[in-house]
């Protein structure tokens, strides 16, 4: 074993398993954890029930991170989702793969993971240090020589910054990295909340329907104000990230199937953290606006058909209440209230007009977005240390030599769906290995 060490800052997803895998490659191995227990943000990920990875191909994997995916085919050619399992299922985690791909412990209990990344750390005599906060790297000329804290310098030949995004500070991932690579002369891309519940102008109407969860629908994203939605065609295929490597066509950003609920102050659920990242980029240059279809498996031509079918069979009945088999209970009057038409009306009275703008309402409920909840409650950071600057291959800082990066910290986001605990994992093994590497053979001073 080298007497050299490494330090990991950050004891999270991707700190815990490169420092692992370093001291697994007979590295001296410091690990130094701000917060008085490593992995928080692992044990809130997934509901708690921690979603791993996901049993998407590596080249639909990539295209969940949209472009900037491209930079971990090096990590994930190395160490990939079977790796990943192989490796929980040695320290006692089995896992199960979800309907829709989503890998999980067998167990549903994200400390299984946590527990395996300890075993996997203590097995391997990595020293973990926790309630202390790493503030800059030491380096001399372009050499890393240690790392400042709030309680001291610590000598090292080379440092792994895992210090995670700035997105739910309360588990420690607050942003300490990036002022630290900026120090070191990195250069940052701008810091966007991805993943994140997403405002409305139109406060009265999601209010009411505050609470109700729609089951696959579709959500449209346009550059435009909600009025002017209806002057494009309907959107019925998937575009924009995760969706495949085409552009969506103009005016529309992105438009995926999936369930959202409304709250208080605007939309969130999976369908709409996916789409958020566009939305939020695209809100830089103009509004931006979003169309619900919450009848996606029938055209309008359909739908106007089995509701002249409906009303045909329950023409006495009000309207309103041929609506209670169409819709949440408690969206039915908020719907009602929003087509015009007064609810007690006898289905059979309803005009062919009425029924358009019923159907129109149906297949395209719009909003237009006023902004999104802050990067606190962002589930993932987009942006951070630019890719340009670090080796996919190792991991390395390509300016300051012994400095390595994994996880959140690099300007990498993906999808909801096990994509960014995978990446981390990934960036984590490699930095680990690599950094081991470097420290046998280079021969930098005496740490
Ligand atoms: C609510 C929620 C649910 C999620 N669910 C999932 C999911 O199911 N599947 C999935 O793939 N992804 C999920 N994610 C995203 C995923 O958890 C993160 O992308 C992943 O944890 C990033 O790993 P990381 O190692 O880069 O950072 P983190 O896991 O955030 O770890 C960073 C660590 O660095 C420490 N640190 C920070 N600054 C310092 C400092 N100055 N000195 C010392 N230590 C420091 C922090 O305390 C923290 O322990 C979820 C995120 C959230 C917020």
């Amino acid at each position: 074993m080298s007497n050299k060490r490494i330090i990991v800052i950050g004891a999270g997803a991707s700190g815990m398993m490169a420092a692992g895998k370093a001291a697994e490659a007979e590295a001296k191995v410091l690990l130094l954890e701000k917060m008085e227990r490593p992995c928080k943000k692992i044990l809130i990920s997934g509901q708690t029930r921690c979603n791993v990875t996901n049993s998407k191909e590596l080249d639909d994997f990539i295209i969940t991170m949209g472009p900037n995916g491209r930079f971990l085919y090096g990590a994930f050619h190395h160490y990939f989702r079977d790796d990943l399992l192989a490796f929980l299922k040695r320290y006692g985690v089995e896992t199960k793969t979800e309907a829709d791909g989503r890998i999980f412990p067998a167990s549903d209990n994200a400390g299984d993971v946590t527990n395996a990344l300890r075993e996997y750390t203590a097995d391997h005599k990595v020293q973990l240090i926790t309630d202390i906060r790493a503030t800059g790297i030491k380096v001399e000329g372009i050499q890393v020589t240690g790392v400042q804290t709030d309680k001291g310098a610590y000598p090292a030949a080379a440092v792994i910054l895992a210090t995670g995004g700035a997105s739910y500070p309360g588990t420690g991932s607050s942003g300490d990295g990036y002022k630290i690579a900026a120090a070191l002369g990195h250069t940052l891309v701008r810091l966007r909340p991805s993943l994140v519940p997403l405002i409305v102008h139109e406060t009265e109407l999601v209010k009411s329907m505050q609470g109700v969860s729609l089951h696959d629908v579709r959500l449209t994203a346009y550059k435009c104000q909600a009025r002017d939605i209806n002057n494009y065609p309907a959107q019925t295929g998937d575009c924009g990230r995760g969706t495949g490597h085409g552009h969506p066509p103009h005016p529309i950003i992105a438009s995926r199937r999936g369930d959202i609920i409304f709250a208080h102050f605007g939309i969130s659920g999976p369908l709409t953290l996916q789409t958020s990242l566009a939305i939020v980029d695209a809100m830089e240059n103009g509004p931006v606006s979003v169309s619900i279809d919450i009848k996606p498996e029938a055209n309008e031509k359909e739908l106007d058909q089995q509701l002249q079918q409906e009303f045909d069979q329950h023409g006495k009945r009000s309207y309103r209440h041929i609506l209670d088999d169409l819709l949440p209970h408690k969206m039915v009057q908020p719907f009602a209230k929003l087509t015009g038409i007064p609810q007690e009306k006898r289905a059979n009275q309803l005009s062919a007009q009425e029924r358009k703008r019923l159907v129109n309402s149906l297949k395209s409920l719009c909003f237009t977005i006023k902004g999104h909840l802050p990067l606190d409650s962002a589930m993932v950071t987009a942006g951070g240390v630019s890719l340009d600057e670090v080796d996919p291959r190792t991991m390395a800082s390509r300016l300051i030599k012994g400095l390595y990066f994994c996880g959140e910290v690099l300007d990498l986001d993906g999808d909801t769906g096990g994509y960014n605990l995978q990446a981390a994992f990934s960036t984590g093994y490699v930095a680990g290995e690599q950094a081991a590497t470097f420290i046998h053979t280079a021969h930098p001073q005496n740490m």
